[in-house]
């Protein structure tokens, strides 16, 4: 099934081919400065099934964090797009909000990170949830 989506200016534009093999909601710390302070809603792609169609994001990686994750974002308006973790190789986590139709998430299977949870963030009860991540 095919999914496109994009930065908030459009200068950057991407498309999906495959169904999402994971779908989370992530509380760490990480997370909450590009979620407004909420959890992260984002689903997995195998990177075989993901290309950016227009634009090139730039990247972004702490240098300070232990196995850091790697973060496109688009240069001229700043919207967060995907992120490639050391702990899923190869797997594409797009951000929710820059899919054309954000609706089609449905919603997280697994809420992840929760030991840095808000207390202000709210996880429906039928989400699986993890301190960290789930035993691979
Ligand atoms: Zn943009």
């Amino acid at each position: 099934m095919s999914k496109e989506g994009g930065c908030y200016c459009g200068a950057i534009r991407y498309r999906t081919d495959a169904e999402p093999a994971v779908k989370a909601q992530c509380h760490c710390r990480e997370c909450q400065y590009f979620a407004g302070g909420s959890s992260n809603l984002t689903q997995g792609i195998p990177e075989a099934d993901f290309s950016y169609t227009k634009g090139t994001p730039k990247q972004f990686t702490r240098s300070d964090l232990d196995n850091p994750v790697t973060r496109d974002f688009c240069g001229e308006c700043g919207t967060q797009l995907v992120s490639w973790s050391p702990a899923l190789p190869g797997m594409a986590l797009i951000k929710i909000g820059t899919l054309d139709d954000p609706s089609s998430f449905g919603g997280a299977q697994i809420a992840i990170f929760t030991t840095e949870k808000q207390r202000f963030h709210h996880i429906p009860a039928d989400v699986e949830t993890y301190d960290t991540l789930p035993a691979s």
